[in-house]
């Protein structure tokens, strides 16, 4: 899971995860495992907002009542908050789950590997 959250291979832990933002290599650069079984699905997006949605409600809570900015700073913060944890954040949870599903053979991983056998 490291391994993916690193957005490297979940085989070697070398190659490239991604070819695009959220789009995996169909296989690794470096150790050519087979990355095209993954099953990620909406599990990515499901952690990624409960992740900021717990970053940024709590902060925005504690800033609004500790300091009481105007509303334009609740504005232009907490989306730009949002955007930007988002955007680092559900490429790394996406590789992080490829990660979980190589780990425990889930998804199509699972069949190559007994393929290979
Ligand atoms: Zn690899």
């Amino acid at each position: 899971m490291w391994r993916g959250f690193k957005m490297k291979c979940p085989a070697c832990g070398k190659g490239r995860l991604f070819a695009r933002f959220l789009k995996a290599t169909p296989e690794c650069t470096h150790c050519h495992t087979d990355l095209t079984c993954h099953e990620a699905d909406d599990a990515p997006p499901y952690f990624t907002i409960l992740i900021v949605g717990h970053i940024v409600v709590p902060l925005m809570l504690f800033v609004e009542l500790e300091y009481l900015p105007p509303i334009w700073v609740h504005m232009v913060a907490w989306p730009a908050l949002t955007l930007g944890l988002t955007v680092y954040l559900l490429p790394r949870i996406k590789g992080a789950v490829i990660g979980w599903q190589w780990a425990l053979r889930m998804a199509g991983f699972g069949d190559k590997a007994e393929s290979q056998l």
